[in-house]
């Protein structure tokens, strides 16, 4: 049978002995499951027995083409890599810009890798030719530079999965960088190629894609691109990426400082780290993924001053002034430069940089000593962050438990763990007392841990002041939401969060499933409609939008199920006890945990109210927060349930 859309294959990689096999792709989990995170998902549930340890060799790496990658559909190249993360023993997909259409171009719609290496070594996949190539020359060597290496040896065409030190150094806040801009991984994803001895993936790929219906692909793109070309803030998104909501969010608290205590003031901030400061000091290039028309990403340059020159990639333009600037109270070159750095080793900005943020209100509280840390950490001393960097990469001293994450340095400093805003071991973005918007909500939720992964198309929720009528248009109009799912989650004038979330949550998953971004820019020109019909005209296979959410819906509930068995519940899922009992100060007023209107206080007792509402709306044991039997059942998971059955985990 010809197989439109899907390369057929599936690409299958010992490094314990150093096979290569291809194996032919199951079209009925295809069909099922659809590709990216749903086929990566239902393979890793049989691969990963639960309780492995992440760093071991038995962990497996599987990328996955989303099914519509590599047929140029706009927004279309997410790569989805499935693994057990080492941060917090979850087992989750990581999405990343690019790979994916080279991948499929190839002719693989998945690879798994398993084992390890005795000796560093690199992955090239050149369509039928596929080696495990040495490394030793590229380890060691910083994410840039063995990038560029890579390129020397095989040509600027190809595209690059590539570690830093981090993940050599097994560091659990380690990521890898996708052609050294996306970043995929957080929660150590670098460690779990550091641990394999894997420094880099390569590929390329000349086949192509056959599309089942090319003409009516084109009409659809046609449609999309008109929705893209008129979109007022389009030109802002290219030049600055997300820098061009850095004032919307100093103003909105959404960025702060103190170990998440306080929000900064905001003129004066705007006038230190806001757009405009930025561009004086920083030019930027807008970098698209393949297939992107509305990218986010830079290439930033220090115009001025100290570090002029210096470029350096940002996959988040704003994480430089974000995440560096305002917690530490550094200026944007020092902020840049320490941004740079955590690019080239290859750790995650917003874990690392919240680690020292937190160390640095620990040893205000006397639970750590500079001679502890080996060094004096205070604001405003930019040279400081970078010194703690090196620090964590080399895991020297008390930095061995920093670069093990939250998780650490909770274990590590006796009366640290109640100062620490976390989700399953991860550091927030988004505070739910700055806005508790499905975007925030959805950190508690994610079974990966505090990770974006519910952002809502435009009108987004992370900021407040979307009306309520505004909002269910969208959901009517994108989610494709039944009737009875609108009226329990809208009422009053008002919406329930934990409502809403778990059908953002299935429709993102869908979208990673076929490889579509679904960040703001990209989201808002589709919707369930317009993906469902590209899925069927570049397949051949017919896709509805009601099956699409119902197959982001499985393909989460095995996430789910997945991570059950490793021992997760709803535990794991509760609010953070800062956003229950501090406020956010902000010059004076008091940002206290409210809902999305902010016209009421949020109790402990509503806050698990909203859990409830959101284990109903899923279908969950709501005392639990385990998937039941008859949920599990009813979107085609039988076998998943019976294996959790056969546990003693579902009764
Ligand atoms: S918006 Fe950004 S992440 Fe999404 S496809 Fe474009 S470049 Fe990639």
């Amino acid at each position: 049978m010809e197989l439109y859309g899907y390369a057929g294959k599936v690409l299958r990689i010992d490094l314990n002995s150093g096979s290569i096999s291809k194996e032919n792709l199951d079209v009925e989990m295809a069909r099922d499951y659809l590709g990216g995170q749903g086929i990566n998902t239902r393979l890793a549930y049989d691969i990963i027995e639960p309780g492995i340890d992440p760093l071991g060799p038995e962990n497996p790496i599987i990328l996955g083409a989303g099914a519509l990658s590599g047929a140029l559909v706009i927004g279309s190249s997410k790569l989805s890599a499935t693994t057990k993360f080492p941060l917090n023993g979850a087992i989750g997909t990581a999405v990343a810009c690019g790979f994916a259409p080279q991948l499929k171009w190839a002719g693989y719609d998945n690879v798994v890798i398993t084992g390890a290496s005795g000796e560093p070594v690199y992955l090239q996949i050149f369509d039928d030719d596929v080696r495990i190539s040495d490394a030793s020359d590229i380890w060691g060597k910083d994410i840039f530079e063995a990038t560029d290496a890579l390129r020397e040896k095989h040509g600027d065409d190809i595209s690059v999965i590539c570690i830093g030190q981090a993940g050599e150094a097994l560091l659990k806040i380690s990521l890898a960088l996708v052609d050294k801009m996306s970043h995929l991984g957080r929660g150590g994803f670098g460690a779990v190629m550091g641990s394999k001895k894997l420094k880099a993936i390569v590929v390329q790929g000349t086949r192509g894609v056959k599309m089942a219906d090319p003409e009516l692909v084109q009409r659809i793109l046609e449609f999309v691109m008109g929705r893209a070309l008129t979109d007022r803030n389009r030109e802002r998104w290219i030049q600055y990426g997300l820098m061009g909501v850095a004032d919307a969010w100093i103003d909105n608290a959404v960025l702060l400082r103190d170990n998440k205590r306080e929000g900064p003031p905001p003129e004066e901030t705007k006038a230190t780290y806001g757009l405009k400061p930025w561009s004086e000091v920083v030019e930027t290039t807008p970098w698209a993924g393949p297939s992107c028309i509305t990218c986010d990403k830079n290439i930033i340059r220090i115009r001025k001053g100290k570090f002029a020159g210096l470029e350096t990639t940002a996959s988040v333009p704003i994480s430089s002034s974000g995440y560096f600037g305002i917690p530490f109270r550094i200026d944007i070159n020092s902020a840049v430069k320490c941004h740079d750095l955590f690019q080239r080793y290859g750790i995650d900005e917003l874990d690392g940089a919240y680690l020292i943020e937190l160390l640095i209100e620990l040893q205000d509280k006397g639970l750590v000593t500079s001679e502890q840390l080996g060094m004096e950490l205070k604001l405003g001393d930019a040279e400081a962050v970078m010194q703690a960097t090196e620090k964590m990469v080399k895991r020297e001293g008390f930095w061995d438990s920093v670069a093990d994450g939250i998780p650490g340095v909770v274990g590590k400093i006796e009366g640290a763990s109640k100062h620490v805003v976390q989700q399953k071991g991860m550091a927030h973005v988004m505070d739910g007392r700055a806005c508790m918007g499905i975007e925030a909500f959805g950190y508690l939720t994610n079974p990966r841990g505090a990770q974006t992964f519910s952002l809502v198309r435009t009108p987004a929720t992370a900021l407040p002041g979307v009306p309520t009528e505004l909002l269910q248009g969208l959901v009517n109009t994108h989610y494709q939401l039944g009737a009875g799912a609108q009226k329990r989650i809208f009422h009053d004038g008002k919406w329930n969060v934990g409502r809403i979330t778990p059908h953002i949550e299935n429709h993102n998953t869908a979208c990673n499933c076929v490889g579509l971004c679904y960040r703001f820019f990209i989201g808002r020109i589709y919707n369930a409609v317009t993906i469902a019909a590209a899925y069927s005209a570049v397949t051949g296979i017919p896709l509805t939008a009601e099956k699409f959410q119902r197959i982001g819906e499985r393909v989460y509930n095995l996430q789910k199920a997945a991570n059950v068995r490793e021992g997760f519940s709803r535990k794991d899922d509760s609010f953070p006890e800062r956003w229950l009992t501090e406020p956010i100060k902000q010059e004076g007023r008091e940002l206290w945990l409210q809902d999305y209107t902010k016209t009421d206080r949020l109790t402990r007792e509503d806050a698990e109210a909203l859990l409830d509402a959101y284990y109903e709306e899923r279908g969950w044991d709501p005392k639990s927060g385990i998937p039941t039997k008859e949920k599990l059942v009813s979107p085609g998971l039988k076998d998943f349930a019976a294996d959790l059955e056969a546990r003693g985990i579902l009764t």
